[in-house]
């Protein structure tokens, strides 16, 4: 099946998009890899008067130190970057981790965190990542930017907190919690406020902290 028409917009700036999503209030989608996107478009699930091409606003697709230890992150980052990039996987070993985990190489080459995020299904890696790391988005609309905490941000079940006229901006992501209690207890948080029912891992809290320690670069000095 094709898509139903619709006219396409490719702003360069995310003030543009922002601007494109207020001037087509509830009529807008957004495009970021496409990969969960263009099927339900070609099924004709979706059907936007508008498409919101984010593809061409380069300042989605930072990944940045922050100052506490932890990482700023722009929506557009796909999720093989994710995987390889050596600060991610210095200061957030487990996001990438479990971006290496996402389907196969194509969409991890276009699949990007915002649209894995604004997707919101609870069977996708990077949800529940994000909520054990205890990270903030950055949503952003006519108003400015307001946070919001990934535990707030994931309503239900393809549902979150973003309103039409918003888009999903960036993630901070806080330095990664230490020691296996604190990992354990991260992921049994995380995987509880997305509504999975753990009857047992097949790991333990120590064996996860012992490949998380792995993950990162020799001589960093962490325990
Ligand atoms: C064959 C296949 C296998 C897959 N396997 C996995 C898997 O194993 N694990 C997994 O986690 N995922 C998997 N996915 C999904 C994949 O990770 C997608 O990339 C992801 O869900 C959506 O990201 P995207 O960038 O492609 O978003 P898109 O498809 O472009 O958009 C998805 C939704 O998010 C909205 N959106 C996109 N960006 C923003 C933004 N910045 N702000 C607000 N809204 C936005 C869009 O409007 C749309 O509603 C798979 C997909 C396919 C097709």
């Amino acid at each position: 099946m094709k898509p139903a028409p619709f006219r396409y917009a490719r702003p360069a700036t995310v003030a543009e998009a922002v601007a494109l999503l207020a001037s087509s209030p509830g009529e807008a989608k957004l495009l970021a890899g496409g990969q969960s996107l263009v099927p339900l478009l070609n099924m004709r699930l979706v059907r936007p008067a508008v498409l919101v091409d984010l593809n061409g606003a380069r300042e989605l697709e930072r990944i940045d130190p922050a100052p506490d230890g932890g990482l700023r992150l722009g929506a557009l980052v796909r999720h093989a970057d994710l995987a390889a990039a050596p600060l991610v996987r210095e200061r957030a070993p487990l996001l990438a981790e479990a971006a290496r985990h996402v389907g196969h190489t194509a969409i991890r080459n276009r699949g990007t965190l915002g649209g894995s995020l604004a997707h919101a299904d609870p069977a996708a890696e990077l949800p529940v990542a994000l909520l054990a790391l205890d990270a903030t988005l950055g949503l952003l609309g006519p108003r400015g930017m307001r946070r919001v905490a990934a535990a707030e941000f994931f309503r239900g079940l393809l549902v979150t907190a973003l309103a039409e006229d918003e888009l999903l901006a960036e993630v901070t992501v806080p330095a990664t919690p230490r020691g296996p209690a604190a990992v354990a207890n991260a992921i049994e948080d995380a995987l509880a406020h997305l509504g999975v029912v753990v009857r047992s891992l097949p790991i333990t809290p120590e064996q996860v902290w012992r490949w998380l320690s792995a993950a990162k670069p020799a001589g960093s000095g962490e325990p």
